[in-house]
């Protein structure tokens, strides 16, 4: 008799009964809903919840970064057993490096495990640098960025774009997003519905526009076209975000920031190196400022520097690793002597030396603090009565899945 659940990281999970999605949109603070489904932008998502589905807020992981929260939504499991709290870290041969190679993980995916019992299974994300580690675990991967070089030998499929039957945008173009989406309905329409797929967007369109600008009404009417594609296709949809944005800028544009390297050196403290862990290749999104980093200092400095970033204005949080590990449920091999978070309208840098801040596309709209951690959280269908009152209360984004494939009514 073949299984009928899967343990995966700990935790239990039904096989799909029937074909689920789970897409994370990137950058997408549920006012970006909200303020769509107020306007009736999102016809097919408002007869979504009014045909029972639900939304609610949730809570992502901190820091609330892209790598850190994807990871946790397919892994179900926190930064402290998947093994990556950034984008972004500080190597033990003092290198900083890009978390984007599955040598890192340190859990496993649902998708993996799903596969490993005879699932039908696909990743898709819009930027190529989540690929591999969605990959992970022989799981059918490709993106949007780069989806003329990765075709899904697995599901049969040896040309992307041909299949989607358009070019792959580019990374700074409002519409690559919708390209992830795609992929997945093609694929989905040439051989049939997958059992689990994930579509991970990017957050150019969010880091640059607020709510209700032209480019961001743009990106929502398309995205709640293709949304009504999954549901046409008969897929269970569930619904999430990596994190949320805010504007850091001050009114004449420029990015409101401390940078840390200059502030802690004015308060005597000299040998200290910051990591900025939203770091990724995607520099006109964000130009690297976000609210969260990382300090790496000698003992002996720590609580002179603790002090001095704990005084300044818009710093909300400064932990020492064996509190972050705690707090964050970090891996304390993986982050900074001290974890720095900052408030909504605040960005943390390196130093002013070493920011370009030219290379940003507009005022600064960023995340990786605490009220970047509230996200959108909302199922396709009826869920019952025990999960739907614990989506209500406010679930985390690791928790989709189990909603998904444990939850239903
Ligand atoms: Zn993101």
């Amino acid at each position: 008799m073949p299984t009928s659940t899967v343990e995966v990281n700990a935790r239990e999970y039904r096989l799909p009964t029937r074909p689920t999605v789970a897409i994370t949109v990137d950058g997408c603070d549920p006012a970006y809903l909200d303020d769509a489904l107020d306007r009736d932008l999102m016809p097919r998502l408002a007869a979504m919840l009014a045909g029972g589905g639900a939304k609610h807020l949730g809570r992502g992981q901190m820091p609330s970064f892209t790598n850190t929260n994807n990871l946790s939504i397919v892994t179900g499991a926190a930064p402290n057993v998947h093994g990556l709290p950034g984008n972004h870290f500080l190597d033990p041969s003092g290198e900083e490096v890009q978390l984007s190679d599955p040598a890192f993980l340190r859990g496993h995916s649902l998708h993996a495990a799903l596969r490993a019992a005879g699932a039908r299974v696909l990743c898709v994300t819009a930027k190529d640098k989540l690929r591999r580690l969605l990959g992970h675990g022989d799981v059918p991967a490709t993106s949007a960025e780069a989806a003329h070089r990765h075709p899904i030998p697995a599901l049969g499929v040896d040309d992307v774009v041909a299949l989607v039957g358009r070019p792959n945008p580019g990374p700074y173009r409002w519409d690559m997003s919708h390209y992830a989406l795609e992929i997945g309905l093609a694929v989905s329409r040439a051989s049939g519905p997958l059992d689990l797929l994930y579509v991970s967007t990017t957050d150019y369109v969010q880091h640059a526009e607020e709510p209700g600008g032209p480019m961001a009404d743009r990106f929502f009417r398309r995205f709640d076209d293709l949304l009504g594609e999954y549901l046409d296709l008969g897929y269970v949809v569930g619904l999430t975000a990596d994190h949320g944005m805010n504007a850091k800028h001050h009114p004449d544009g420029t990015p409101r920031v401390h940078y840390l390297e200059d502030a802690l050196a004015a308060a005597g403290v000299n040998d200290a190196r910051v990591v900025l862990p939203i770091t990724d290749p995607y520099v006109v999104h964000h130009g690297a400022l976000g609210s969260f980093a990382w300090v790496h200092c000698p003992d002996r400095q720590r609580d002179r520097a603790r002090d001095a970033l704990a005084a300044l204005p818009g710093v909300e949080e400064v932990f020492t690793r064996e509190e972050a590990a705690i707090v964050y449920a970090h891996p304390p091999d993986r982050i900074g002597d001290l974890s720095v978070a900052a408030d909504a309208a605040t960005a943390l840098g390196k130093s002013a030396a070493k920011h370009d801040i030219s290379v940003l596309s507009g005022p600064l709209r960023s995340h990786g603090g605490r009220h970047e951690q509230i996200v959108p959280i909302a199922i396709s269908h009826p869920l019952s009565p025990r999960y739907a009152a614990r989506h209500a209360a406010g679930v985390a984004n690791s928790d989709l899945h189990d909603l998904l494939l444990n939850g239903l009514a």
